[in-house]
């Protein structure tokens, strides 16, 4: 723990930046500065990363205050560059509150992406500037990118809230072993067609999401054959 920057506290939760998460910031700084050679323009684009971020911190929010509401405490939630993690005490052993859990995350995303749409049209910004250009060029993005979080992690596949929301209700019907097993194989199906998908467009940022995704779905079955009977 003590290579996090610890950011604050929402509600009771602690949030911590992992020292990688850090890194990457000044790191992208330095990128922006180099390559646009503008402070500005390094800010600009710094501001919509975190911008970004914190869409993710209140997606893990989320998460938390609804596995609160089910008595279930949350020990932390941490940034790293790929993404937010909130770490549960334990999991919900009831299909429906697991549902509920990793619903609120992506719930939360939707809801900050309707939040800029209506402030974008009430304020009569166009939405078709691009990215850098200018305020709403920044709002545009910033509700892109919710919208994107949302869906993203609704794609029925283990590490993703939408293994979760698939596992919850396939548990529903069968036993909870066997429904992690199902959305697993689902999962890993999704990551296949990610990496080959990737292959044949030689997009390395598909091939990546599919590995680590199918890495993902395979552990989720692997925990769960171990701690289920
Ligand atoms: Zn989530």
């Amino acid at each position: 723990m003590k290579a996090n920057y610890r950011l604050g506290a929402v509600g009771g939760f602690e949030i911590f930046l992992h020292w990688t998460f850090s890194t990457m910031m000044v790191g992208l700084f330095g990128y922006y500065l180099i390559t646009h050679g503008s402070v500005f323009v390094a800010i600009q684009a710094l501001t919509f990363i975190a911008a970004v971020f914190g869409s993710v911190i209140l997606h893990e929010l989320g998460h938390a205050f609804m596995a609160r509401r089910f008595g279930i405490p949350t020990l932390d939630i941490t940034m790293y560059p790929i993404g937010g993690v909130a770490r549960l005490e334990r999991m919900p052993t009831e299909p429906r509150q697991e549902l509920l859990i990793a619903v609120a995350g992506p719930a939360v995303n939707i809801a900050i992406g309707i939040g800029l749409l209506m402030l974008g049209t009430m304020s009569g910004w166009t939405l078709s500037n691009g990215f850098l250009a200018q305020n709403s060029g920044l709002i545009e993005n910033v509700m892109k990118a919710n919208f994107f979080l949302a869906v993203f992690n609704l794609i029925p596949a283990f590490p993703m809230d939408g293994g979760r929301v698939l596992r919850a209700l396939l548990a529903m019907k069968m036993r909870y072993k066997s429904a992690t097993t199902v959305a697993s194989f689902v999962g890993q199906g999704i990551a296949g067609l990610f990496f080959l998908f990737g292959l044949a467009q030689l997009n390395i940022v598909l091939m990546f999401i599919g590995m680590f995704v199918f890495v993902g779905a395979r552990q989720e079955a692997l925990v769960v054959s171990q701690t289920h009977t």
